[in-house]
């Protein structure tokens, strides 16, 4: 039993200590990987159910690292916003999304919302607002096609949230709470907030379809969006029977792998080429 406990111990040790050192390599590569600007950003297309037409799409950042090959943003974002990173790599995805998102727009194709996620430590870092007016002017994008996706993290500090999202709005860039009904007190902190859309978590969206539970908090979400006149989009939209109770219970918008996953910036634009002329 003494031996089973130590070799558990010395076990546990090594495990540890190869996390972290995986920890550190990842940082050390996201260092540099940031100095060489080795990012790449996918476009997930965004559509209104009832029409199919597509309104906007949401920026992922990619990272295929020369030879650890592609880290997926759950592993890697997270040691981002740790170590501050998020702040130089979020603005490298805010620039570049909407120098693409004009570009797209100046080669003649229906003007779109790209939606930009923020970590809560970018939205609350100082200057963010100008940062984004900056972004704006130097890209030439219209601020009403660019929309900020950020977390229910925010209501840590929902005064000031609050203020930040109202000088948001003063730029005319729309908001969004990404993940929303997550949070425990999604519900009592969402009046505070001057935001423009609730994207409802996929977790709920994944079982709407077998469990009513989520089928009620879906169905709440609409409701409070709908006394507070916010948007609402459901996001992990994967199958047709899901389709079909958002489309009953009057979810107008959804994002998913039913309509598409995730699309580089070359495969989004031969997406939008195929687009019926409106
Ligand atoms: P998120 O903002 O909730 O993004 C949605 C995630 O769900 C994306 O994963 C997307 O590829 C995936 N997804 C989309 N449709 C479906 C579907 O129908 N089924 C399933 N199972 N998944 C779907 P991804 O790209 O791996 O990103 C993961 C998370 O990493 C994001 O979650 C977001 O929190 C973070 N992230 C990604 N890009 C950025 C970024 O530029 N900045 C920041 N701060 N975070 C980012
Ligand atoms: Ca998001
Ligand atoms: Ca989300
Ligand atoms: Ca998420």
């Amino acid at each position: 039993v003494k031996n089973h406990g130590r070799n558990g111990f010395s076990f546990f040790h090594a495990e540890m200590e190869e996390r972290s050192l995986e920890r550190i390599l990842l940082e050390n590569e996201l260092k540099k990987a940031i100095e060489r600007e080795q990012f790449r950003i996918d476009y997930q297309p965004k559509l209104h159910l009832s029409t199919g037409q597509l309104i906007g799409m949401e920026a992922l950042v990619r990272w295929d690292h020369p030879e650890l090959g592609r880290i997926a943003p759950n592993k890697f974002i997270p040691i981002a916003e740790d170590t501050g990173l998020i702040l130089p790599l979020g603005e490298w995805v805010l620039r570049h999304g909407c120098e693409q998102n004009k570009k797209w727009q100046d080669q003649g194709y229906p003007p779109l919302k790209l939606s930009v996620n923020l970590s809560a430590r970018q939205f609350f870092q100082a200057g963010l607002v100008d940062r984004v007016k900056q972004i704006l002017e130097e890209t030439g994008l219209d601020s009403r096609w660019l929309e900020l996706e950020v977390t229910e993290s925010i209501f840590a500090d929902i005064d000031l949230a609050a203020a930040i999202i109202e000088e948001i709005n003063k730029l005319g860039v729309h908001t969004s709470i990404d993940d929303f009904g997550t949070g425990y007190s999604s519900f009592s902190y969402i009046k505070h907030l001057p935001v423009d859309t609730l994207k409802i978590d996929a977790s709920f969206i994944r079982d709407i379809h077998h469990n009513k539970e989520s089928q009620a908090i879906v169905k709440a979400i609409l409701t409070i969006a709908e006394t507070l006149h916010l948007n609402v989009i459901a996001e992990g939209v994967e199958n047709e029977e899901q389709l079909a109770v958002l489309n009953e219970e009057g979810c107008s918008q959804g994002q998913g792998f039913l309509f598409s996953k995730p699309l580089s910036g070359p495969t989004f634009e031969q997406y939008l080429k195929g687009l019926p002329v409106a």
